[in-house]
């Protein structure tokens, strides 16, 4: 008689188990039979479910990802040294899931939810599923409502509404977590809650940021969620998805959410480690080819809900690195194909001390000018105009030695609004005075100042309107359109306190 081939033997005897009565006790628990960077195939858990989380023994927690004939693979949270073969695994019938709840606000917290910042456990009794279902369309509502950054160049030319997915895109140091903290810290008694997911940084950056947070109060309405640099990679990859369960119940509960994922680029390269050692057939760049669907369904879930469903959003700040400024590589077009505009930031502006180091040119956003509010729009118009002109001037003015009034007047406009949009960290602007200092630029009252002049010409004349027309800032404030005597008033004001200004008067 021919030999039975070993798959045959298993197939019989699994059977032959299934068949018996005490098959239930015996699915629950599987032996490891493999163990490897982090990944192990167990045998004997034939029920588990995909994204199911497993016990060890040793009480290490685990994640099902592979299903697969005889065995299934898991990826391991913690401390994988720890797991040997033969030892046992636990099935615990739940999906992922983690705690979420406002008593998680002024926390770190580790992506299984634990708290890493030895202040205690949490005080919360609710957990949501890590992986859930994106809200469909007829749930959602359009974009309308802003979210204002507080920085200048964003809020005027690249609006973001609540429920938004912006990218945050540029090379490493280019101030890309800059613009997402300046943004956190812009929320303070706005009602927003803030999570930051930091994936793959090392520690000591995160820890930075965390005392920023603290140093201007913002920590108090932010959850911070870290799996840093020497971490799993499968702790990594999970991480994003523990943070927008934790934005999720926000959204749910009508309420407001701001999520920073930083960065995707990480998160993709995490992902491609634990898919490999997974033995998943590898695509382009050799990343898995559910690569795309790994950011789609996460950003999916950042929206603006119906009214009947509370009216709560989700927004969201992706952040991805690119190698010299190639946003055409494979996890940089995917995720600018998933979101609603990009924050493209620029090495060389960076480093001509154009900072933030926005590229107006590049930047888009898709939705946020409907949520925009109608002074904001009225001054931002003519602002995008004005610099696309200079822009187009800028490159062959260079080589020009006598140039006509109006070209010259186009370049002195263009320096002053470019001068204008530069912003310092840690100082986030209230959108009525953005408006204001805009509306004075493009009413020409900056054209005649030296450059190095307009800061504390900007510093000079907010304070001049706080002290004695607080009533103009706060009708600005309002969001209604400002008509032509608002405006003539305004530009009267402007003049006396040019005057003023000139004659260091102030
Ligand atoms: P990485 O790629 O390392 O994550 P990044 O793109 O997130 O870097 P940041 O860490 O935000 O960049 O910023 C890089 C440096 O530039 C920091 O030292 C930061 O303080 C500085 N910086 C960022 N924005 C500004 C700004 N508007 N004005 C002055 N300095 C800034
Ligand atoms: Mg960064």
């Amino acid at each position: 008689m021919e030999k039975p081939e070993v798959t045959e033997i298993i197939d019989i005897l699994s059977q032959k188990i299934a068949n018996s009565s005490s098959q239930s006790s015996l699915l629950e628990v599987g032996t490891v039979i493999s163990i490897a960077d982090g990944i192990c195939r167990v045998y004997g858990l034939d029920q588990a479910m995909s994204g199911e989380t497993v016990i060890f023994d040793n009480g290490v927690k685990g994640m099902v990802l592979n299903l697969e004939k005889y065995n299934v693979g898991i990826a391991i949270f913690g401390d994988s040294s720890t797991i040997q073969e033969g030892m046992e695994v636990r099935r615990t019938h739940k999906l992922n899931s983690v705690p979420v709840g406002k008593a998680l606000l002024g926390r770190v917290l580790n992506p299984l939810g634990e708290p890493i910042d030895g202040l205690g456990p949490l005080e919360t009794t609710e957990f949501r599923t890590v992986e859930t279902k994106a809200p469909g369309i007829m749930t959602r509502k359009g974009i309308h409502e802003p979210l204002q950054t507080g920085i200048k160049a964003i809020d005027s030319m690249i609006p973001i509404g609540k429920g938004q997915r912006e990218l945050i895109i540029g090379d490493r140091q280019t101030g890309k977590t800059a613009v997402a903290l300046d943004t956190i810290l812009n929320q303070k008694g706005k009602g927003i809650f803030c999570i930051y997911v930091a994936i793959g940084q090392k520690a000591s950056t995160v820890a930075q940021f965390v005392e920023k947070l603290k140093k201007y109060n913002a920590l108090e309405y932010t959850i911070v969620v870290m799996a840093s640099a020497s971490d799993s990679a499968t702790l990594q990859f999970f991480a994003p998805y523990s943070g927008v369960a934790m934005g999720e119940y926000f959204r749910d509960n009508g309420e407001h959410a701001l999520i920073v994922y930083d960065d995707l680029t990480k998160h993709a390269q995490s992902y491609r480690e634990v898919s490999l050692l997974l033995r998943r057939p590898p695509g382009r760049e050799a990343y898995p080819g559910d690569v795309f669907y790994l950011h789609s369904r996460l950003l999916e879930r950042a929206c603006k809900l119906c009214d009947s469903l509370g009216a709560g959003s989700l927004t969201a700040f992706p952040i991805i690195e690119t190698q010299a400024g190639d946003v055409s590589a494979y996890i940089p077009t995917n995720v600018i194909s998933i979101t609603d505009g990009q924050i493209y930031l620029e090495s060389d502006l960076f480093n001509s001390g154009v900072r933030p180091a926005i590229n107006a040119g590049l930047s888009v956003s898709r939705v946020g000018g409907s949520a925009q509010t109608a002074p904001m729009k009225q001054v931002a118009g003519t602002l995008r105009l004005e610099l696309a002109q200079y822009r187009d001037l800028q490159a062959f003015s260079q080589f020009a030695s006598d140039l006509d009034a109006a070209t010259r007047q186009q370049l002195v406009r263009g320096q002053r609004l470019t001068e204008l949009l530069k912003q310092k960290q840690y100082s986030p602007l209230a959108v009525e005075s953005q408006i204001l200092i805009l509306f004075a630029a493009t009413q020409g009252f900056l054209d005649k100042k030296d450059l190095n002049m307009l800061a504390s010409y900007e510093k000079s004349m907010l304070e001049y309107f706080r002290l004695n027309h607080s009533d103009i800032l706060e009708s600005i404030a309002d969001g209604k359109k400002m008509s032509k005597e608002f405006m003539e008033n305004l530009r009267t004001i402007l003049q006396d306190f040019d005057k003023k200004f000139e004659n260091h008067d102030i």
